[in-house]
């Protein structure tokens, strides 16, 4: 049987744990603290925790810790990214973002993905596996340890699709802003989705004060059918109405990403149309000219075509910004340094 991971485990969870131990709730306190807000990578480093106990800990419990394999940063510095590997061997990879208002991380919810959207380098092996709460939590503290900075924002936009695996995702945000733990707040975590409208539901009836993001890249079925699979299993309609939920239940205001593609969804007409079915919504536009992925032929809109789009947009009153490019000089978007990887290792 496998080990039960103990990073895995929530401060609850974690003192009935050592309970079944003998161990008493400060020290559950203790060690919980050790690994969520100093960060150490092997019970070893538990200064005081009693060496004996330190030893049952390490001989009958995993305790994830992920090996960075490169870390490469941008000319101009505000941007790294990470590349790391798990303990069965497989690579994920993170980012780590300076803005003047803090640090913001990107971190990936599975090893590859299974969303299939047609302008994404993540999806193009497949899904291998979820990543456990661990492992996303991990990717933060490496990072928050490797660049020695504070980490002061978290989105779930790496490779993966976050409400594909919902269970661990929530009890990764739960561990993440735990007071105990690194205690971001909730309102400075992202979580972005291809639009899982049954999932959405769900997270809307959490008590999460998270950002939620809907990657939408289309006006409508027609179009976003032919660019996301996603879109055979839910409409827009669908789509619009659980965001409607969302924002009833929670009160956070709905990110839509829409990326941009040359001849695509591009024109006038998609932003008018998009003006249409987001009018009146508390929202939010975030436009991102595409990054070209080597093995799919879109080209990025023009900068005067992604300035007539935002335009149209504001002239329905729907406010959007244009995603500032970061990192592009260090394969840093969407699932590239990865595959750059295994593409290298297979020819090797
Ligand atoms: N699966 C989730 C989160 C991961 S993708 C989701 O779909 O939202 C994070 C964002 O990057 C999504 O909006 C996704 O559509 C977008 N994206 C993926 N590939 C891209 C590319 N080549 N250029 C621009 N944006 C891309």
């Amino acid at each position: 049987m496998d080990r039960i991971d103990l990073k895995c485990l929530t401060a609850l969870e974690l003192s009935d744990e050592l309970a079944t131990l003998g161990e008493p709730k400060f020290r559950a306190k203790q060690i919980y603290e050790w690994m969520h807000q100093k960060l150490v990578v092997s019970p070893d480093e538990m200064t005081n925790v009693s060496k004996n106990l330190r030893e049952k800990l390490k001989e009958n419990y995993a305790f994830t810790a992920l090996e960075q394999v490169a870390k490469l940063v941008s000319k101009d510095g505000e941007t790294e990214k990470y590349l790391f590997r798990l303990s069965d061997d497989n690579v994920i990879e993170s980012v780590l973002m300076r803005y003047h208002h803090g640090n913001s991380v990107c971190i990936s919810s599975q090893v590859g993905c299974r969303m299939g959207c047609s302008f994404c380098a993540s999806t193009i092996g497949g899904l291998v596996r979820n990543l456990s709460a661990a492992e996303m939590l991990e990717q933060v503290y490496s990072i928050q340890r490797s660049s020695g900075e504070r980490v002061s924002n978290v989105v779930v936009m790496g490779t993966g699709e976050p409400l594909d695996n919902f269970d661990q995702l929530v009890k990764f945000v739960r561990m993440l802003t735990d007071e105990q733990g690194l205690h971001i707040s909730q309102r400075n975590v992202t979580v972005s989705t291809c639009g899982l409208v049954p999932k959405m539901r769900e997270l809307a009836d959490l008590d999460l004060a998270i950002t939620p993001a809907l990657s939408l890249h289309a006006p409508n079925d027609e179009l976003r059918k032919k660019i996301m699979p996603v879109a055979n299993a839910y409409s827009i309609e669908e789509l619009m109405s659980a965001c409607d939920y969302y924002y009833e239940k929670t009160g956070r205001r709905m990110t839509f990403e829409y990326s941009l593609m040359e001849g695509v969804n591009d024109s006038v007409e998609c932003a008018r149309e998009l003006c249409r079915i987001l009018k009146g919504k508390n929202c939010h536009v975030n436009l991102i000219p595409v990054n070209p992925v080597k093995e799919r032929d879109y080209r990025r809109t023009v900068v005067t075509n992604v300035l007539r789009f935002q335009k149209e947009l504001e002239k329905g009153n729907i406010n959007a910004t244009i995603r500032k490019e970061m990192g592009t000089d260090i394969d840093a978007a969407c699932g590239q340094l990865r595959r750059t990887y295994m593409q290298a290792k297979e020819q090797s």
